[in-house]
C-alpha cells in the first residue's frame, strides 16, 4: 500500500511539472481606447508554445498565436475593439486537449480623461537632470534589498549610494522654486548585477523599477505630486541595450532577440555610420550590433517581436506613470528605421509628446539629420522631435575660456556661428541645450569656478532658441572631473544624506559660494517662466565684434537684447550698429540687478559679463 501510494505520489509530481505556468506576461496590463487597437502578449513560461492559448472577453480577439524558436515563449496577437471593449478583468487561458491547464488574469485599464492629449516639454521649459543615486537618500531603509546583489557603499565613487525616488519627492519644491520646470531622472528602472548599477544604464527588467529606488507605484505617485505642483517628469528610455542581468538573457526567446558574437564585441561608436552612404557594411554592424559595454547585450530592433515589446513598453510607461516625455539614450546606435518606427508609433499615440534623443555628435548636419522632417537625399525621417544639440555643448565648453577675434573660430564667434547653422534644422527651437550632463566634464570644471563665467554661460542658455537643460548642482556651482572618472562628475547633493555637514537644499545651509551660484540661477529660471518672447520669440544676432555677442529675441509684445562681453577688460560697446533691432527702443532694464540702462549712444559693459535687457 505504501509502495502504491509512492508510486502515485511520483505520478502526480511528474503531472504537476508537465503542467504549464505562465511565468511571466508583458505587459502585464493594457488600456481600452488607445488608437492603435493591436497588442502583442509576451508570454514566457516552461514549455508554454505546445498549448493553446484562449481568451472570452467582449471587444478582444486573438488574432495569431506566434510560436518562436524557444518553446518556453508565446507572442499573442490580440485586438482590442474600443467601442466593445469595457475595462475590466479576464483570464488568458492555456488549454491542452480542451482542458485549462493554467489561467492568468489580465486587466484592461481605463485611461485618465485627456492621456491621449498630453503635453508634452517643450522650450518653455527649463530641465532639470538628476541621478537618482546620488540626488538624495529620502528612504535609507530601501538602500540594501536583498533581491539586488550590489549593496549601498558611499565611500565607492562608482559605487551605490543610496538616492531614490523619495529623496526626489522630498525635494520637488525645491526643484520649482528654483525655477526648472520639468525634471529628468536618469534611468529607474532595475539593474540588477554586482556592481557599478548605479548609472541605472544596463537595464535587467524594463517594466520594473528598481527596488533601491522604490516601486513602480512610488514612481506614479512621485509624478503624480510633480503634476500637482507644475513640474513635468521625463523618463530615460534605453533601446539600443538591455542589461546582462535581464532576465531574459537566462532563455531568450530566440537567437537574434539581441545582437550576438562568438566573443565580447564592442560597438565602434561610429554613430556617423549610419547615414554614410559610402561607409563599408562591416562598419556599420559594428557600430549598430556591437555592444556597448560589457554589461551592455546589444539588443535587436530589427526583429519585430522584439521592437513591438519595446515600443508597447515606453506606452505602457506614458500610460501607467503619466509621464511628460521620453529621453532616449544612446539614439543613433540603433537601427535607424526602427526610431522612427518607434517615434511615430508613440507620437501617433500622443500627438503632441515628446522625444530627446541623444544625439551625441559634433556636427550641426549630423544632429540635424535626426530631427523629425529633415531634409536629406536619403529621405529619412527620424519623426524625433528633439535632437541634443550637442554642438553647441563643445561651443559652451571652450567659447569662455579663450577669445575670439574676427578670423578665429573662438569665442563668442562659435555660439554665433553655431547659431547661423540654424538653417539646417527642421525645427531649432525644439534643440536641447546644454552646458554639462552627467557624461560631460562638471562645467563648474570647465570653468575653473569662475561665477562671471557662469553667469555669461547660463544667461546665453536661458535666453538662445532651444530647451535648456541644467544638471543637479549646477546651481550650486557643483564641482567634479572626468578625468577622476564618472562617479566625479556624479557627486552626492550635499544636504540629501542625513549628517552631510552641508545641506544646499536650504538657503540657510548654503555656502556663500553656493549662495551666489544659487540666487543667480533661480532669479534668471524664474524669470524666463513667464517670458513668451523667450519660448517662441524671434531671434535676431550680430556677427560678433571684439569678442561680444549681441542679439535680440522679439515677438510683436515685446524685445530682449542680450549683450555678452567675453572679454577680461571693460568694453564701451556702440548701440548704433543695432537699429535694425532697437527700433524706437530707448532703455533696458537688466533683469538680474533691474537696473536701467540707456541704449545711446553706448553701453558700459564690465569684463566677463552678460547683460540682458528687457527693451522699452
Ligand atoms: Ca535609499
Amino acid at each position: 500500500m505504501q509502495k502504491l501510494l509512492f508510486v502515485l505520489f511520483l505520478l502526480s509530481c511528474n503531472t504537476f511539472l508537465l503542467i504549464a505556468q505562465i511565468e511571466r506576461i508583458e505587459p502585464a496590463c493594457w488600456w481600452i481606447g488607445m488608437k492603435n487597437p493591436n497588442l502583442q502578449l509576451l508570454v514566457h513560461g516552461k514549455n508554454i508554445s505546445t498549448y493553446q492559448v484562449s481568451i472570452n472577453y467582449p471587444g478582444v480577439k486573438i488574432v495569431k498565436v506566434n510560436k518562436v524558436e524557444n518553446s518556453n515563449y508565446l507572442f499573442v496577437d490580440l485586438t482590442i475593439d474600443s467601442k466593445i471593449a469595457q475595462a475590466g478583468t479576464f483570464d488568458i487561458k492555456l488549454q491542452q486537449n480542451g482542458r485549462t491547464e493554467d489561467s492568468y488574469t489580465y486587466e484592461l485599464k481605463s485611461r485618465r480623461p485627456g492621456s491621449a492629449n498630453r503635453l508634452s516639454f517643450t522650450s518653455a521649459d527649463v530641465v532639470y537632470l538628476l541621478m537618482p543615486d546620488r540626488f538624495a537618500n529620502g528612504n535609507p531603509s530601501n538602500d540594501n534589498v536583498d533581491s539586488q546583489p550590489e549593496k549601498v557603499n558611499r565611500a565607492l565613487n562608482y559605487g551605490r549610494h543610496g538616492g531614490d525616488i523619495k529623496g526626489i519627492q522630498d525635494h520637488l519644491d525645491y526643484i520649482r522654486q528654483l525655477g526648472a520646470t520639468a525634471i529628468w531622472s536618469t534611468p529607474l528602472l532595475e539593474n540588477n548585477y554586482t556592481q557599478y548599477t548605479y548609472h541605472g544604464y544596463a537595464i535587467s527588467d524594463f517594466y520594473k523599477v528598481d527596488p533601491r529606488y522604490g516601486s513602480n507605484d512610488d514612481y506614479a505617485r512621485l509624478i503624480a505630486s510633480a503634476h500637482q505642483k507644475g513640474l513635468k517628469i521625463i523618463m530615460d528610455m534605453v533601446s539600443n541595450h538591455g542589461g546582462i542581468g535581464a532576465w531574459w538573457m537566462k532563455d531568450l526567446p530566440m537567437a537574434d532577440w539581441i545582437h550576438q558574437w562568438p566573443t565580447f564585441t564592442r560597438s565602434n561608436h561610429k554613430a556617423v555610420t549610419t547615414k554614410d552612404i559610402h561607409a563599408a557594411q562591416c562598419d556599420i554592424k559594428l557600430d549598430q550590433e556591437g555592444w556597448f559595454d560589457t554589461t551592455m547585450p546589444d539588443m535587436n530592433q530589427n526583429n519585430p517581436y522584439f521592437w513591438t515589446y519595446y515600443i508597447q513598453n515606453n506606452i505602457w510607461w506614458i500610460e501607467f506613470a503619466d509621464l511628460d516625455g521620453i529621453r532616449m539614450d544612446t539614439y543613433p546606435y540603433n537601427d535607424r528605421n526602427a526610431m522612427s518606427q518607434w517615434a511615430k508609433a508613440i507620437l501617433d499615440e500622443y500627438p503632441q509628446f515628446n522625444l530627446v534623443g541623444e544625439t551625441w555628435l559634433h556636427s550641426s548636419e549630423d544632429i540635424a539629420f535626426w530631427q523629425k522632417d529633415a531634409v536629406n537625399s536619403l529621405h529619412y525621417n527620424s519623426n524625433l522631435p528633439t535632437p541634443m544639440d550637442f554642438v553647441m555643448n563643445d561651443a559652451l565648453s571652450t567659447c569662455f575660456n579663450e577669445q575670439g577675434n574676427g578670423w578665429n573660430e573662438q569665442g563668442m564667434n562659435r555660439l554665433y556661428n553655431t547659431i547661423a547653422k540654424d538653417y539646417l534644422f527642421a525645427n531649432p527651437n525644439n534643440l536641447f541645450i546644454f552646458t554639462e550632463n552627467h557624461d560631460t566634464q562638471r562645467y563648474n570644471n570647465t570653468l575653473k569656478g569662475d561665477l562671471a563665467k557662469y553667469k555669461m554661460a547660463l544667461s546665453f542658455l536661458m535666453t538662445t532658441r532651444g530647451i535648456p537643460q541644467i544638471y543637479y548642482g549646477s546651481e550650486i556651482g557643483m564641482s567634479g572631473d572626468k578625468n577622476k572618472g564618472d562617479g566625479d562628475i556624479r557627486r552626492d547633493f550635499p544636504g540629501g544624506w542625513t549628517g552631510d555637514s552641508i545641506n544646499a537644499f536650504t538657503p540657510q545651509g548654503r555656502t556663500e559660494f553656493q549662495k551666489n551660484y544659487y540666487e543667480f540661477t533661480s532669479k534668471l529660471l524664474n524669470w524666463r517662466k513667464s517670458k513668451e518672447v523667450i519660448r517662441t520669440g524671434k531671434l535676431l544676432h550680430y556677427v560678433p565684434e571684439n569678442d561680444i555677442y549681441v542679439y535680440f529675441r522679439y515677438n510683436k509684445k515685446e524685445t530682449i537684447m542680450v549683450i555678452l562681453n567675453n572679454n577680461d577688460v571693460q568694453k564701451i560697446l556702440k548701440t548704433n550698429r543695432f537699429t535694425e533691432a532697437l527700433k524706437h527702443f530707448k532703455q533696458g532694464i537688466d533683469v538680474i540687478t533691474e537696473k536701467t540702462y540707456a541704449l545711446a549712444p553706448d553701453l558700459t559693459l564690465p569684463p566677463k559679463s552678460a547683460l540682458i535687457l528687457e527693451l522699452e
